[in-house]
């Protein structure tokens, strides 16, 4: 028989959506590529390609994807960026307007008495824009504008020289414009290295790619979804995208967001980039324009892209997904460390007062607002809430000011805030005011906090973690009589440990088990690297572990390791089951007592189970 072929990779349906997009309006001939920048017009106009770039950094392309050629108009909206870092918003506004103009983009329109700029869109106020830009540790305008925009496609972006040439040596009508501007004293010095730094970065050449990149980092609170990088300042992202909405598509600016609905820059070169805030970057690319100066097919493929995909900003399948993921108590999910009876008993029954919220996606103030919403109200109940952000995505400041604000007023009431897992966002909160004994790494240090305040609380001086327990108080021997005690005293050897220290290793074979005398161990999952692992358990003095080698021999399943100087005493498995003949009675009150210990925990991690699955 003939061995099957292998099966072809098979296409991702948004590939077979993009490439039939491709299809639908490849062969659309409509429009003119630009010619009154001479090297513009070598533009091939079956050029056609487009780009989907997602917040986590996947790029999907169709077409011309790869074909180089000069940003031009769509520079602007990230110039702008920059300048505002440069600058400020105020002494922006001051400078530039941020009104639709109606005029064409290279019109010589200035506001009339100031001379401003309608908007940094248009030629005027982008070479305002480019004037703002400062010169910084011995970079030039050009080059910082440069190394931006490369941050924000992700690779060093170079300039076209030939277009660059072809624009200084034709562009008379930008001149006269930066004359104006300087006139106007909207620029403090004369215009002509600003122009040459504008053409310049109109000349700096991409890909449909890069377009749908730099799109995504402004989609992406200015962080480049590939390589990570802070590209642009978070601050300036609702200015740069404001202007886009409104001013981004020359005359067609109206119609684009009535139709298209995403902030969206186009430019003479053929490039449309286009953003759907928090969620992804478009790129596309095709030479020939339509009247208003955009591209024919980059028009017709993005209005489809909108549609087909639901991807308008207005659009109420918008919403985010509720912040509150999982809610649960301490009487449901414990912390890793063991307890002796009484404290476990204690947090049985007060458990409830000490309550974990998971919060997912992005926080923002609508999704935050029912969080808040049912702290307040379960407050009477409880001493501890403990946020878990594992899960978050992004946080805005005005909902991490909330977080603040309400650790605040319930700490008036006595009731204490805790959060975990808050990584990135935790030098914000700490900027915001939030108190930074409440900030915790992980979850379960948090929780064990949070129990171990409790149990003081409750048990008052009784509180305390023995250091040592005397052989004969240890769980493992509750309920044995006198004799089958001291038979198991001489069968068992004692041990020590230094911090640090591995007393178990996972995979090795499970020949014994021990009793702790005096200090407490970890218990660690194995990690990929030969690495301790995720911590799953921490016994103290008195407790016993390993006992599961004795009911199954199998070989063991994760590190034991000691967190301080350690004693234990040792049950051999060949001395365990020589108990047979001379102590059955012995090896029956062991055999219950480790049942007993294990279908605790079997019913511990029941709880949590159930806790995690929402119920
Ligand atoms: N460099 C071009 C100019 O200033 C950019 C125009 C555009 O893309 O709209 O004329």
């Amino acid at each position: 028989m003939q061995p099957s072929p292998p099966a072809a990779e098979a296409r991702s349906p948004i590939e077979t959506y993009l490439a039939a997009l491709h299809d639908r309006h490849a062969g659309h001939a409509g429009g003119q590529v630009a010619n009154y920048i001479p090297e513009l017009a070598k533009a091939n106009p079956a050029w056609f390609g487009i780009c989907i770039a997602t917040r986590d950094g996947h790029v999907y392309e169709v077409g011309d994807s790869r074909q180089p050629f000069t940003m031009q108009s769509i520079s602007k909206a990230l110039v702008y960026g920059l300048a505002l870092e440069d600058r400020g918003e105020a002494a922006m506004l001051e400078r530039i307007g941020v009104e639709p103009s109606g005029d064409a983009f290279n019109a010589i329109s200035l506001k009339a008495g100031t001379g401003a700029p309608f908007n940094p869109m248009i030629n005027a106020g982008a070479i305002a824009a480019c004037g703002q830009v400062m010169r910084r540790s011995g970079r030039s305008r050009i080059q910082r504008i440069q190394a931006y925009l490369s941050a924000c496609a992700g690779r060093e972006l170079d300039i076209d020289v030939d277009v660059y040439r072809s624009e200084s040596q034709t562009g008379h009508r930008n001149r006269a414009i930066g004359w104006m501007l300087r006139n106007f004293g909207v620029i403090d010095e004369e215009p002509t290295e600003i122009l040459e730094a504008y053409f310049q970065q109109c000349a700096i050449r991409v890909t449909c790619r890069d377009l749908a990149v730099m799109g995504a980092t402004l989609a992406n609170q200015g962080v480049n979804p590939i390589t990570r990088q802070q590209a642009i300042a978070p601050d300036g992202i609702d200015n740069i995208l404001s202007v886009m909405s409104t001013c981004g598509m020359y005359d067609f600016s109206g119609e684009w967001i009535y139709r298209v609905g995403l902030p969206a820059k186009s430019g003479v070169g053929g490039g449309i980039m286009a953003v759907l805030p928090g969620q992804l970057g478009i790129g596309v690319f095709s030479p020939p324009l339509d009247g208003q100066g955009n591209s024919a097919r980059g028009i017709r493929a993005c209005t489809d892209l909108s549609n087909d995909l639901a991807l308008h900003v207005f659009n109420n399948g918008n919403a985010p997904l509720p912040a509150l993921r999982l809610k649960y108590d301490n009487t449901q999910v414990r912390s890793r460390r063991r307890r002796p009876q009484e404290q476990r008993q204690a947090l049985g029954r007060e458990g409830g007062r000490v309550r974990v919220l998971e919060l997912q996606g992005d926080l923002v103030f609508s999704t935050v607002e029912p969080v808040v919403r049912g702290v307040n109200e379960q407050a009477r109940e409880c001493q501890f809430f403990l946020l878990n952000l594992r899960s978050v995505i992004s946080a805005d400041d005005a909902s991490l000011r909330l977080v603040v604000e309400l650790q605040r007023s319930l700490a008036a009431r006595g009731v204490r805030l805790l959060v975990c897992h808050a990584r990135a966002l935790e030098t914000r909160l700490r900027r915001l005011g939030a108190d930074v004994e409440t900030l915790y790494p992980d979850d379960d240090t948090a929780l064990e906090a949070c129990e171990d305040l409790l149990l003081a609380n409750v048990l008052g001086s009784r509180f305390v973690t023995a250091k040592e327990v005397p052989f004969a108080r240890c769980d493992l021997l509750d309920g044995l009589g006198a004799a089958d005690l001291s038979s198991l005293d001489a069968a068992m050897a004692e041990r020590h440990y230094a911090t640090g220290e591995r007393i178990i290793c996972a995979g090795e074979p499970g020949d014994a088990l021990f009793v702790l005398l005096s200090g407490s161990v970890e218990v660690r999952l194995p990690g990929p690297t030969g690495k301790p692992g995720p911590r799953i358990e921490v016994f103290a003095a008195g407790m016993t572990f390993g006992e599961m080698a004795l009911v199954d021999g199998a070989p063991r399943s994760a590190d034991v390791i000691a967190l301080e100087p350690v004693s234990c005493r040792v049950l051999e498995i060949r001395a365990f089951e020589a108990f047979d003949e001379r102590y059955p009675r012995l090896k029956i009150g062991l055999l219950q007592q480790i049942t007993r210990q294990l279908s605790a925990s079997l019913r511990r991690r029941n709880a949590e189970v159930q806790a995690f699955k929402g119920r």
